[in-house]
């Protein structure tokens, strides 16, 4: 039964609602599937309508409440109120003044918001002074720090406390922030520092961390050097602390906003509330900071490592943030305004749309099965996985777990960790990755010192022949988990066969092992190998007679075949994923598990793109595995296609030689159907 939602705004711009603010909110409630009113005091018209907008008079400081009549058209109502509270653009000349900027950021979170910027400021207290501390004075001087550090302690822990349900499971960085507090590294070093030195807390404070910090970016790694924010964070709360300062406390904003900052650490995302932070935008951070899960948790729109944004916005500029491209707008003008809340619409609009498809057979229009699975890091995700309708678990990249600590799991702790995944997803598969660190996944306790060429270092399975006894521990947990549900185990960074023969050895060991302990696992479980490097795919036609299946991993298996650094901005346009050489790679595969009888599955990224299903359907791909978001859009795609139409296709696209021909190919295709209302 649909049922009507409201939304009340003030008209703020100075002629309310005249004719161009009128054709503009027209335009948007042309996009309703169903009714939606405009109602002024008792008048209650068609916001579908230029005249009987204009004639019920919307004169500045009026209010004006905005109703649809289904669910349906919120996106419709949430882009109408974006708008008016914007003044339609047209406040003191806003959107005729001041030029449009856009600025280039990684993406952290998708989706678009559109409102006013609230810089987080945190310069006040960015100049420190230092001065001498008496020796009979240096008791006290101590005693400021520890009370400092111990007031941070209690705001931290009341954060956990009054966090969201939604972002409760992210709280552990904070933990990690709490437990830093009292590092002998940082609370150690800058107790000493006092005292050797007679120097005032701020400045033990600033010289200790910046020491710290400079260290931890000295390191090649991505991963440890964001590791050297978290020092940061902590570092800022404490010197809040000591100088009485106000922490840019975002609790308290009281109207919706985009926050911009130079930096937002866990705990201040962790403050985040959908109702008054509609996105953020940072001019630190990367894709593997824990700022970036949190707002994909939130389901907010976040973009991060923006540079400058901080010193190019100013709080109450118009912004637009458009997550999924990377993209900022400041002072975007009339008709980019306009388009973008356009964009928003649709976006809002096919993100529910495509939720129905989530429990649809991911099988195409002539009968075939291609299993659709979800990509997770954390075990909370398979939750998500289910949500979205996934069939499994193509790829569960353990890492995580062994990263940001100072130790390595033991084998009770990996197998609650993979348990709970299996019997959270059964009877559905979960594919096990073996440890793939290093590369950008460093280890905090790595025994590797700086590798020139880390991506092609000692990463992944090389590392675990490197280190057997910390192979043996996760693989006796990952064959302990497999009693518990369907668990097929996947070895990254496959580069010869005998690393399939050994890895093999080890896991019969290990099985051998749990047997002669009475511990119920099971040893028979499928062993796949990701297809990631090069000469796995000269090889396939042998390594297929040495595993179960193929799993391959675009992501890496792109940035080696073509040379290219994924991390690597500069580089970025000549990634592509249907580039001539790598149809012609996942073709080779896909045709030596079939000969030997074996499936091909695929994890990397190029599985959650809607546009590449077809040439996957074509290449004879069994499985695909993806962010658990994409899923439902995915087997929307699916479950629009031949199967033999896809071949066809794939057969012309292996005569072409160019990416473009190939893009034009299947946009001229399929693009319709890509695009076509869902
Ligand atoms: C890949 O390389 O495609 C892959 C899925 O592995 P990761 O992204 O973890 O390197
Ligand atoms: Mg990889």
């Amino acid at each position: 039964m649909s049922q009507c939602i409201s939304k009340k705004t003030l008209m703020i711009n100075e002629m309310g609602i005249h004719a161009r603010s009128a054709a503009k909110i027209v335009k948007l409630a042309n996009k309703a599937h169903f009714n939606i009113w405009a109602i002024r005091d008792s008048e209650k018209v068609s916001a579908k309508n230029i005249f009987d907008l204009l004639s019920i008079a919307c004169p500045a400081g009026v209010w004006i409440e905005f109703v649809v009549d289904d669910a349906m058209d919120i996106p419709v109502l949430n882009a109408l109120t974006d708008l008016a509270e914007l003044g339609f653009g047209e406040i003191n000349g806003e959107s005729a003044g001041t030029p449009e900027i856009r600025l280039n950021g990684v993406s952290a979170s998708s989706g678009i918001c559109i409102g006013r910027a609230y810089v987080v400021d945190m310069d006040s207290i960015q100049v420190i002074r230092k001065y001498h501390i008496s020796e009979p004075a240096i008791g006290k001087e101590l005693k400021r720090f520890k009370s400092a550090v111990k007031k941070t302690r209690d705001d931290m822990i009341a954060i956990i406390n009054d966090a969201c349900q939604d972002i409760r499971e992210h709280t552990d960085i904070l933990q990690t922030h709490i437990s830093l507090l009292k590092d002998k590294l940082l609370y150690g070093k800058i107790l000493e520092t006092i005292e050797s030195e007679k120097i005032n807390a701020e400045w033990a404070l600033k010289k200790v961390t910046s020491s710290l910090r400079s260290k931890f970016n000295r390191m090649a790694d991505a991963y440890l050097k964001e590791r050297a924010t978290d020092i940061v964070h902590v570092s800022d709360r404490i010197l809040m602390n000591l100088v009485g300062a106000d922490m840019a406390d975002i609790t308290r904003i009281d109207r919706q906003v985009i926050l911009v900052a130079r930096d937002l650490s866990p705990a201040q995302a962790s403050q985040i509330k959908q109702e008054t932070i509609k996105g953020f935008i940072t001019d630190l951070g990367g894709k593997t900071s824990h700022t970036g899960i949190i707002a994909r948790s939130l389901n907010i729109p976040a973009i991060m490592g923006l540079k400058t944004a901080t010193n190019q916005i100013d709080t109450d500029d118009i912004l637009i943030v458009d997550g999924t491209s990377g993209i900022v707008i400041v002072h975007p003008d009339d008709s980019t305004l306009m388009e973008y809340a356009l964009r928003k619409i649709d976006y809002e609009a096919q993100l529910s749309r495509f939720l129905k498809y989530r429990f649809v057979e991911s099988k195409t229009l002539d009968g075939f099965w291609l299993g659709v699975m979800g990509n997770i890091e954390i075990p909370d995700e398979a939750q998500l996985v289910i949500e979205n309708g996934g069939d499994g678990i193509g790829l569960y990249r353990t890492e995580f777990q062994y990263m940001g600590r100072n130790d390595f799991p033991s084998e009770t702790e990996l197998f609650d960790s993979y348990r709970n995944v299996v019997q959270q997803m059964a009877p559905r598969p979960v594919t096990i990755r073996t440890l793939d660190v290093n590369g950008d996944k460093a280890l905090n306790h790595s025994e590797i010192t700086e590798e020139q060429n880390p991506a092609l270092g000692l990463r992944a399975i090389r590392y675990s022949m490197k280190r057997p006894d910390i192979f043996k521990i996760q693989i006796r947990a990952i064959l302990r988990a497999a009693h518990f549900g369907s668990v097929r185990i996947l070895l990254p960074m496959i580069s010869s066969c005998e690393e399939i023969m050994e890895a093999r050895k080890m896991l019969s060991i290990a099985g051998e092992e749990l047997k002669q302990e009475s511990l119920p696992h099971r040893s028979d479980i499928e062993v796949g190998i990701m297809v990631e490097v090069p000469s796995v795919v000269v090889l396939s036609d042998m390594m297929a007679e040495l595993v179960d299946f193929f799993s391959i991993g675009t992501n890496d298996l792109i940035q080696f075949s073509l040379a290219i650094d994924r991390g690597n901005r500069e580089v970025a346009y000549l990634y592509s994923p249907l580039h001539p050489a790598i149809i012609r790679m996942i073709r080779q595969v896909t045709e030596n598990g079939r000969k030997q009888g074996i499936p091909t599955y695929m994890c990397g990224e190029m599985a959650g793109d809607p546009l590449n299903i077809p040439v996957l359907l074509g290449l004879g791909l069994n499985e695909i595995s993806m962010n658990p978001q994409s899923i439902p859009a995915i087997k929307r795609m699916i479950s629009s296609l031949r199967l033999d139409a896809c071949s066809s296709l794939v057969e012309e696209a292996l005569r072409l030689k160019t990416t473009r021909e190939i893009m034009d190919l299947l946009h001229s295709t399929y693009g319709s159907l890509l695009y076509a209302a869902v």
